[in-house]
């Protein structure tokens, strides 16, 4: 019988055991959260982080641009932030619209205020084993494999997808935790038999219910970060998890999975960058 990682019950617990943190050590930290635009989506992701930042006990300052907004005035925003030793952390919700470089942004951020864990310097360090910030969904899911007890040391991890911001972080933490890695994309020839060999595998392809009980070994752990909206209204991931979810031991839900974990990480973060700014 397979079990189901609870994402949103390990994310209340994490969200939980910072309120405490931050109340116990008197931890003074604030969150700017800039969004260009009015992309609903964003607006709604934007209202979630604030709200937890307000849980958990710590403050947050919106940044609420006009999509004209230029590129060169978003980058003095982020320079004040910088600058401004009461921000200890700063986020810039994505996508930003297109006549803004988002890698310029991201470069643009203090790597110390860099939440999001996105700057190079961040990724850098966390490719080489150095300390820093780490993107939030893939470090998420390591939380979830550890608070849910399953070992990655000696385990084949297969992770599907190789984005900057899910995919290749996840990798590298998988790797940090002496798992055997494979990373997929839309190039690889066989993903299925690929897939079948793993005993973790992990799924951010934005391919809603690709990944059928057929890529899946029996017993394994299967990790999945999509989210897509069906036409009935409901929400699915990357795995298709009625057919997949009988051959596995471990599997994510979506809703309530990968999902909640995001924001949860953030907030790890947001008060790692506080702990730093208050000399701590
Ligand atoms: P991207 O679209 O940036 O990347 C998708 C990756 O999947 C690419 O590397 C692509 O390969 C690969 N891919 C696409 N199609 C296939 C295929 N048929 N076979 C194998 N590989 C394929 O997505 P993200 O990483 O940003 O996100 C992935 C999913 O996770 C999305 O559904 C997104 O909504 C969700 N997500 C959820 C979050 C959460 O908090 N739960 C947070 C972030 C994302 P190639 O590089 O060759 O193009």
């Amino acid at each position: 019988m397979y079990k189901i990682i609870d994402g949103k019950l390990i994310s209340s617990q994490i969200k939980d055991e910072l309120k405490d943190e931050i109340a116990r050590e008197g931890l003074k930290a604030t969150l700017a959260v800039i969004q260009v635009g009015n992309d609903p989506a964003s607006s709604v992701y934007v209202g979630n982080k604030k709200k937890a930042c307000e849980y958990i006990g710590i403050g947050s300052r919106s940044f609420e641009l006009p999509e004209e907004t230029t590129e060169e005035e978003l980058l003095k925003l982020i320079d004040e932030l910088n600058a401004d030793y009461e921000i200890t952390g700063i986020l810039v919700q994505l996508p930003v619209p297109k006549h803004i470089d988002d890698k310029k942004i991201i470069n643009r951020i203090s790597p110390l205020k860099d939440v999001d864990g996105f700057h190079p310097e961040n990724v850098g360090n966390l490719c080489i084993g150095q300390d820093g910030f780490v993107s939030c969904t893939p470090a998420g899911i390591m939380e979830l494999i550890r608070r849910s007890g399953i070992e990655v040391e000696g385990k084949r991890c297969v992770v599907v997808g190789r984005s900057n911001i899910v995919g290749k972080p996840m990798s590298f933490l998988l790797l940090a935790a002496n798992g055997t890695v494979t990373i997929c994309h839309s190039k690889t020839q066989d993903l299925k038999s690929i897939c079948k060999q793993a005993d973790i595998l992990v799924v951010a392809i934005n391919q809603p219910k690709m990944i059928t009980s057929e890529y899946v070994k029996e017993g394994a752990v299967v990790i999945d970060v999509g989210i897509h909206r069906m036409d009935n209204g409901k929400l699915c991931g990357d795995v298709d998890f009625d057919d997949v979810k009988d051959h596995t031991e471990f599997i994510t839900p979506v809703p309530g999975g990968v999902g909640p974990m995001t924001i949860a990480m953030l907030m790890v973060n947001c008060v790692r960058a506080a702990r730093r700014n208050n000399g701590k």
